[in-house]
């Protein structure tokens, strides 16, 4: 009987494990938590987004992009999409948003246990894999409890983020022990720190904008939606998908700032201008601080006054040109210089990782060691937000299971 070892019983662990399991194979997942899925509990804020309908591929990033079209193939969207539907997962789609009609991540976590669990899967929780080597053709894992000998393994540990849910990193340095190289990883996902004294003064705004990341002077990426103005600088969905740039840059020494327009409605300073000599015009009597109170947050409001040096009781025609037009670049193009990423801790996921030219993007198995697999995060890809990262580590999980399979004596 042939032993399969999937190192991590996370989001594409459980997986590989249910596609692994043969009546003549022996799969058992190593989790070193006392239950599988911690982190796929926490997704979403609970909910678990699990999949998203646009599977355009300028949502994954990776060093190997061209690779990712095989792995995460139209039939093998499909594939995935048709295994939730047979583990009993009716989906609520939102916008294109996938989460279980329960709204409960737990929706997820339980089905995909239970079904490894029916399948015969072993789980070994608690039990934490220390090191790896490899002997006669098998590999021999060091565990916090015993040593365990397998003829197949699945390197499933995730990445460094939130390490608090069991992935701290220690995968790599077993893939590194194994032979493979780590492309840099750094925090994606993940809110950014500032030094501005107005900060605790605009803490917990929210309001919508457009924001653009400049590294070094040149605008690299643009996003639209809600962003969370904090005491140590902003997050929200938008700036998560502009972090991971971010925290590359940063690394490189580039200079990184986000622009944010607070009318995001208006597309130029030019515009800006005019609305505010028509609102001006419009409404009569009020002081420019009433006029923008109108339409942005009153925290807000206060904290681009103080910057652009208006008074309260100023009114948009006793303005100086100056302050006029630090009042339009303040509305338009706010300026806010990123000093630091969030810690790999408060961050979603981490970007590098296994470099994809050292994997056989149609199987996940190592080009480098046989029988040894790779999925999920701990490879060097990491999605936007929405559901990109689980449906990575669901494919990928999915393709190394199917191959233990097929490569199996009995492969039904
Ligand atoms: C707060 C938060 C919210 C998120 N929300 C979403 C979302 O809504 N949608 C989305 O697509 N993605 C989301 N993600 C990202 C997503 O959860 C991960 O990308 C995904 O879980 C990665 O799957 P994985 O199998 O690679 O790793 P994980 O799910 O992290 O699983 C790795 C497992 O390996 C175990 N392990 C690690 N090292 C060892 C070892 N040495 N021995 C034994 N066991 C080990 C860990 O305990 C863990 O259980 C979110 C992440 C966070 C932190």
């Amino acid at each position: 009987m042939e032993k399969v070892a999937i190192i991590g019983g996370g989001a594409s662990g459980l997986i590989a494990s249910i596609y692994a399991k043969t009546k003549t194979n022996q799969v058992m997942i190593l989790e070193r938590n006392v239950t599988c899925g911690k982190k796929v509990l926490i997704t979403g804020n609970g909910r678990c987004n699990y999949w998203n309908e646009d599977q355009n591929l300028k949502h994954y990033h990776s060093s190997h992009h061209i690779l990712l079209s095989t792995t995460l193939s139209a039939k093998n969207q499909e594939e995935i999409l048709t295994f939730f539907r047979q583990i009993g997962i009716t989906p609520k789609i939102k916008n294109g948003y996938y989460y279980p009609f329960s709204n409960q991540a737990v929706s997820i976590q339980y089905a995909l246990v239970l079904e490894a669990k029916i399948k015969g899967v072993e789980i070994h929780t608690d039990t934490l894999v220390e090191d790896i080597m490899t002997k006669d053709n098998q590999f021999i894992m060091t565990t916090n409890k015993e040593d365990i000998i397998a003829d197949k393994i699945v390197i499933a540990t995730g990445s460094k983020a939130c390490s608090k849910t069991g992935s701290d990193g220690q995968g790599y340095l077993l893939a590194e022990r194994l032979g493979h190289s780590i492309i840099p990883v750094e925090p994606a996902l993940v809110s950014l720190k500032g030094k501005y004294s107005y900060l605790k003064k605009w803490n917990g705004i929210r309001t919508d904008v457009v924001v653009t990341l400049y590294e070094n002077g040149n605008a690299i990426k643009t996003e639209k939606g809600e962003i969370q103005l904090t005491d140590y600088g902003i997050s929200g969905i938008c700036i998560f998908n502009l972090s991971r740039y971010v925290a590359i840059g940063l690394k490189q020494l580039k200079k990184e700032y986000i622009t944010i327009n607070f009318l995001p409605f208006l597309t130029s300073k030019q515009e800006c201008i005019d609305w505010l000599e028509k609102q001006n015009k419009q409404v009569k009597n009020r002081t420019v601080g009433e006029l923008l109170e109108a339409t942005l947050n009153y925290k807000l409001v206060a904290v681009l006054l103080k910057i652009a040096k208006i008074s309260s009781n100023q009114k948009w025609q006793n303005c100086t040109i100056k302050q006029q037009m630090t009042l339009v670049d303040l509305l338009h193009s706010f300026h806010f210089d990123v000093q630091e990423t969030n810690t790999f801790e408060k961050a979603q996921v981490c970007s590098g990782g296994i470099p994809l030219i050292e994997i056989n993007p149609h199987t996940m198995e190592s080009n480098i060691v046989k029988n040894l697999y790779f999925t999920g995060e701990i490879l060097d890809v990491d999605g936007d937000c929405g559901g990109y990262n689980l449906s990575f580590a669901w494919i990928t999980g999915m393709l190394a299971g199917k191959d233990i399979r097929s490569k199996s004596n009995d492969s039904n």
